[in-house]
């Protein structure tokens, strides 16, 4: 048995949560998670938002909020959509709670004490009108790489570089509109460099990594790590712990990783075991698991590390870092402003939650790009009715109707039955390989082809005229179709949790909420009664459903036009 301590990337406490984020770093996530619990493994999951930046003030001075209330707000919604998409936190923090002070200055203290954090003059944006020094997206202008318009004052978001503010293009002011002028100031930055042979020595280690992320990492370190600010002068965020550094704040990129301890050390307060933190971050048994989406690639397997390896205390490195790459909508980018998203309360009022969940999942952005349409959704929906749907649906309305409600002893085992109760094993066993090394794609076809199976030996074995000629052997059929169901259910429950437990209900086991052992399922089955609910498990999506929303996506304004 391992123990885990499984965290997703900080969202922004910025804005609403679309799919491509839950592709990326939350629902991959919550399935390796809620695997590991069903196979026994003691496994805790951090999450919470990050409240500081330059990202946050702007929008807040924007809408004319306090900073604190703003971020209060986004909180609260991200936190009440993550609940409704069933994604299950141990805790769900926020890097603006009083512990994440005091652990962020030590890090930054102890990196400052050994040399890996100096203090330099370089030429800032500064808005004369506005009477400060301009920080990241406080300026926007043209990108000298690639020529796009409007990015941020700190990275092109269009190509990924990052800028300075000598390189910006045509730099205003994103306050008064102003041009800027350059001054000195002095920031303070972390040398990375130094920590090079480490982390090329301790990726060298990492075999089990995706390709894509650990090949990013090296990558970065062949280019040359330089050394990047990490201080900001604003008023909003961990103040720089140095008696000469008034008025600077920690630079968001620099803290928000740290908001995985400090939220684990909130989780052990609220546990009252105030100290139960250490068990996780000081214990070398602990597989820290970063869930990511691939634009933080950088920051989970270089700078964190650099961060983690600089500091005196034994603080665990990551085990792995599952990056996906990008999750689009009908061939774009997710897009609130571009009029080009999915209103999610709207979908999950007509779809459902785990359809989404399942949808995702099947399709996830595991090793490259991928995309929610709405015909891949209908096609992911229409798979799950047409296999594990149905075949749910009429063994047990056969069930209901000729046998009393209750599943029938079986008889002598013919070898068709052999055949499939043999097959759960091999199939736990892949399937469980495949979610234990993030292929969650893989482990769904696995579980779903047994779900095919199934369906094909009901079909093979057509209880419904044995029912007429060999009531015993009907019997013996349904009652190994029984398990199958079960067992497809268990397979599935890390994927759609709720499906999942219903489907258990109906087959008369009283799941009562827990989340079953990842193995075939080994009770008896004989004379269970079945559940009482006869509702259908999986509503059909029609093309006229496909074409409808498509529509409505195509007509979706644009901000301000
Ligand atoms: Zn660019
Ligand atoms: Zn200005």
């Amino acid at each position: 048995m391992s123990k885990y301590l499984i965290t997703s990337a900080l969202p922004y406490a910025n804005g609403p949560i679309h799919f491509g984020h839950i592709a990326g770093a939350y629902l991959p996530a919550d399935i390796f998670c809620r695997f590991l619990r069903q196979s026994g493994e003691d496994a805790i999951y951090i999450c919470g938002t990050d409240e500081y930046g330059v990202a946050i003030t702007i929008n807040a001075e924007k809408e004319g909020v306090l900073y604190q209330k703003y971020v209060d707000g986004h909180h609260a919604t991200i936190k009440a959509f993550f609940d409704k998409l069933n994604i299950r936190f141990d805790h769900f923090s926020r890097t603006t709670i009083e512990e994440h002070k005091p652990i962020s200055q030590e890090f930054f203290l102890t990196l400052h004490k050994k040399g890996h954090i100096q203090a330099a003059v370089e030429p800032q944006f500064y808005c004369a009108k506005c009477a400060r020094f301009l920080a990241d997206r406080y300026v926007s202008g043209s990108c000298p790489k690639c020529g796009a318009d409007n990015v941020r004052g700190d990275e092109c978001t269009k190509c990924g570089e990052w800028l300075d503010p000598s390189k910006i293009v045509n730099p205003v002011c994103k306050v008064c509109g102003s041009k800027p002028e350059i001054r000195e100031a002095t920031q303070y930055f972390l040398d990375l460099k130094a920590f090079a042979p480490q982390l090329k020595a301790w990726l060298a280690t990492k075999t089990d990594w995706k390709p894509n992320v650990k090949n990013k990492a090296l990558s970065l370190i062949e280019e040359g790590l330089v050394k990047r600010s990490i201080t900001r002068d604003l008023a909003w965020g961990v103040p720089v712990p140095l008696d000469e550094a008034k008025g600077k704040v920690l630079y968001v990129w620099f803290e928000a990783p740290i908001g995985y301890i400090s939220a684990t050390m909130e989780w052990a307060a609220k546990q009252g075991k105030p100290e139960a933190w250490k068990d996780w971050w000081f214990d070398k048994e602990t597989k820290l698991v970063h869930f990511i989406g691939k634009d933080n690639i950088i920051f989970h397997t270089i700078i964190w590390p650099a961060m983690l390896m600089g500091q005196d205390k034994p603080w665990i490195l990551p085990d792995n870092v599952p990056g996906n790459e990008f999750y689009n909508l009908e061939g774009k980018q997710f897009s609130k402003s571009d009029g080009w998203y999915i209103d999610t309360d709207d979908f999950f009022t007509k779809y459902g939650v785990d359809a989404l969940r399942y949808a995702i999942a099947s399709n996830s952005p595991e090793t490259s790009d991928s995309q929610f349409t709405w015909e891949g959704f209908q096609a992911a929906n229409n798979e799950l009715a047409d296999t594990l749907g149905n075949l749910v649906n009429r063994c047990f309305s056969f069930i209901k109707k000729n046998f009393d409600g209750k599943i029938p002893v079986a008889g002598e085992l013919k070898p068709e039955d052999k055949a499939l109760l043999d097959s759960f094993a091999p199939v736990f066993a892949e399937a469980g390989k495949s979610y234990r090394s993030y292929r969650v794609r893989q482990a769904l076809s696995q579980t779903m082809a047994l779900a095919i199976t199934a369906n094909k030996y009901v079909n093979d074995t057509a209880p419904w005229t044995l029912r007429k000629t060999d009531i015993k052997r009907c019997a013996t059929v349904l009652n190994a179709a029984s398990r199958a169901i079960i067992n497809c259910a268990i397979l599935l429950y890390p994927v759609i949790p709720d499906t999942a437990l219903k489907i258990l209900e109906k087959a008369g086991l009283a799941p009562d909420g827990k989340a079953p052992a990842f193995k075939p399922y080994e009770g008896s089955l004989d004379n269970t009664a079945l559940g009482a609910d006869n509702t259908l498990l999986f509503a059909k999506i029609l093309p006229e459903q496909v074409k409808a929303e498509v529509e409505k996506l195509q007509a979706l304004p644009r901000d301000g036009k």
